[in-house]
């Protein structure tokens, strides 16, 4: 990875007012989803993250506020160096037509974002005929064909020339694949790109996007749900899974860290939920959460907002937000926790309201008892 980021997202904000009743406008209830909060992220040129979390946790607005199609509410994300948002509004280095080509994203239902009244190649010539405007009909098809052979949609010329509703589903999702990768983008953005697919054409999937990137050195931004495909992807391009809860990166590093050395609880609970994804000797047998609902996110927790759920939590938790710090010496592992970093203020607070004499209130780990200052 080259020390000059693709792209940098710096204090990042993302916050949706929500609808409010009568009642609500009267009194001036003006409340606010926190989608995304405050969150930092770097990627590099031929770079993979694959972001994890739960429904809701901010995934997808995140990657869509670093492709340029969410406004920021506060914060920056700049392409290049440049800030995509002043592009768009104004003058700028880099054009905001050359941000937005090189910015692709792959969603995760194939079959809805493909015109059916088309065929495949009528669905792929727009987006060429604009960004390429060098090339003529018979170069565009060439091209294309040459894109739906290197995807496995073969015999070419007959795939160019189906309708969306003669495609399979991973059919669908390669000629999806096959547009964002037209353009030559330097990063993609795949949201769930391979969740509706059957478990046996999930890792046909992956492979291609892992070979696809290799090919063309382009960057990922993977979005998922599932820990074991973050794994996956993350973990054959040597890249790094970046843990969401709640609008904030919680923890991020190389997947062999997060899987087997995770140090954020929230972590450890995803861990948990996929099974024979770790290798630690010992498997937890129940559940390491204290609730498993997740908190409101117009009311988020106080302090780290996944106090409410965590088994260590301790009132210092509930005081102040933990920013990400690095964990030990391991490269690019960092993890937003006051209990993996040992702090001080934490281990001299009380553990919360029923987690005495649980494993928020013992000392295995407490380097008080190792005789730490
Ligand atoms: S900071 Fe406290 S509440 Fe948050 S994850 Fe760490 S131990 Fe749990």
């Amino acid at each position: 990875m080259n020390s000059e980021p693709l792209l940098e997202v710096e204090d990042l904000d993302v916050h949706f007012g929500t609808e409010q009743g009568l009642l609500g406008r009267f009194f001036g209830d003006d409340s606010v989803v926190r989608a995304v909060d405050d969150v930092s992220l770097e990627i590099g040129e031929d770079d993979v993250v694959a972001l994890v979390g739960e429904s809701g946790c901010g995934k997808t607005t995140l990657g869509k506020a670093m492709i340029g199609l969410q406004e920021p509410t506060n914060g920056s994300v700049r392409y290049r160096g440049q800030d995509i948002w002043e592009a768009r509004t104004g003058e700028s280095e880099i054009p905001y037509s050359k941000i937005r080509r090189s910015l692709q994203m792959i969603h995760q239902d194939a079959g809805n974002s493909l015109d059916p009244n088309r065929t495949v190649f009528e669905n792929l010539s727009p987006a060429l005929k604009k960004w390429r405007p060098e090339l003529n009909l018979v170069e565009r098809r060439e091209l294309v064909q040459t894109m739906l052979e290197t995807v496995g949609l073969t015999p070419a010329s007959d795939y160019a020339s189906r309708y969306p509703h003669q495609l399979s589903g991973g059919e669908a999702q390669r000629t999806v694949v096959v547009r964002a990768m037209l353009l030559e983008p330097d990063l993609i953005l795949a949201d769930e790109a391979v969740s509706a697919l059957d478990v046996s054409l999930r890792v046909n999937m992956m492979n291609l996007l892992l070979d696809l990137q290799d090919m063309f050195s382009t960057s990922f931004v993977f979005i998922s749900h599932n820990m074991s495909n973050a794994r996956y992807l993350a973990g054959k391009a040597d890249g790094r899974i970046a843990v969401m809860y709640l609008g904030r990166i919680v923890e991020i590093g190389p997947p062999d860290e997060i899987i087997n050395n995770p140090q954020h609880p929230y972590t450890k609970s995803l861990i948990w939920a996929t099974s024979g994804l770790s290798e630690i000797d010992e498997p937890i047998e129940s559940p390491p959460l204290r609730e498993i609902d997740v908190p409101d996110p117009e009311d988020p927790p106080s302090g780290c907002r996944f106090h409410t759920r965590c088994p260590e939590a301790r009132e210092a938790c509930t005081e102040e937000s933990p920013e990400l710090t690095p964990v030990g010496e391991t490269p690019r592992h960092e993890a937003a926790c006051y209990y993996a970093r040992d702090d001080r203020e934490y281990w001299n607070s009380d553990p919360l309201p029923g987690l005495e004499g649980e494993s928020g209130g013992g000392s295995e780990r407490d380097p008080r008892s190792a005789g730490a200052d």
